[in-house]
């Protein structure tokens, strides 16, 4: 009867986000009305950060939703589990040759990196050259600026989970440079192992780095500009998609980099993490 009840909320609150140009907000007390709901089987989570005295149509829609899908026996696993858990994966990553072309090609495999308990879970596209050498994604020019974007938010690169849609480098005709984007038939052969990560991760946000991380993960073919600065899901995670750290070296505009930091600045608010004043002034 409850969840009935709930479901209508929801329902009437998705029809006003759609008709409105603003999305409306819930008091705390209504908040608070919905929380005390008793018959629902799982207690809530801490409320999405209320700003303005009200939280968002959309995030206290996700936060409903999420609130109402019972946790898994996997998310309820301690770190070490999760840790143990992403191992055999890695391992049949490491013996994999689904891309004859690119088992041949690559110096290793890149698996991920990080907390495999981590609240915040970076995806980024493919290994480049420096990544294939050292076996560890985001480790050249892009992987250092998303590190120090990452310090910014207060962040170390071992409290977040990274990995990319391809476990191996795309290979390169002989004698040329740089790196090459994966093509969509190697990102769906490799996908089901990051697809495994995220399952057991678990984390609590998504972030894709760049319109083709989005077309591995999601299967969708968009461009930035429609796809940033706003809330996706992925498997009722909530998914935030910015620009790839690699666009920032190309383009070193402080308006391009702020939009990078405005969708930071949405995902350290979805966290519940404190923003200072300084932070919410970078690149202005
Ligand atoms: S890219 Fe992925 S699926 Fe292809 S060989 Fe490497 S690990 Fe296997």
């Amino acid at each position: 009867m409850a969840e009935a009840a709930l479901d209508l909320v929801v329902a009437a609150l998705e029809t006003i986000r759609e008709k409105s140009d603003r999305a409306p907000r819930a008091s705390k007390a209504a908040l608070a009305r919905l929380q005390s709901i008793d018959s629902i089987s799982v207690s809530l989570p801490a409320a999405p950060k209320p700003s303005e005295g009200g939280l968002e149509t959309s995030a206290l829609v996700s936060h409903i939703h999420s609130a109402t899908v019972p946790q898994t026996e996997r998310q309820l696993r301690p770190p070490s589990d999760k840790a143990d858990l992403l191992e055999p994966i890695r391992e049949r990553v490491r013996a994999c040759t689904k891309c004859a072309h690119l088992a041949c090609s690559r110096t290793q495999t890149v698996f991920g990196v990080g907390n495999p308990a981590a609240d915040l879970m970076f995806i980024g596209e493919a290994p480049g050259v420096d990544e294939d050498q050292q076996g560890e994604p985001f480790v050249g020019r892009a992987g250092q600026l998303l590190t120090r974007i990452l310090k910014a938010m207060n962040f170390a690169r071992e409290d977040v989970y990274i990995a990319n849609i391809l476990k191996c480098r795309p290979d390169m005709p002989p004698g040329s440079f740089g790196n090459r984007p994966p093509t969509p038939t190697e990102m769906q052969t490799c996908r089901p192992y990051l697809v495994e990560q995220i399952e057991i991760i678990q984390p609590a946000v998504l972030v894709a780095l760049g319109a083709v991380a989005v077309e591995g993960l999601l299967g969708i073919r968009r461009t930035m500009r429609e796809l940033r600065g706003r809330w996706h899901a992925y498997n009722d995670i909530p998914l935030m998609i910015t620009y790839h750290p690699a666009y920032l070296l190309r383009n070193q505009a402080p308006s391009e980099k702020r939009k990078v930091w405005e969708d930071m600045l949405l995902v350290l608010e979805r966290l519940e993490r404190p923003i200072s004043d300084r932070q919410r002034n970078y690149f202005l």
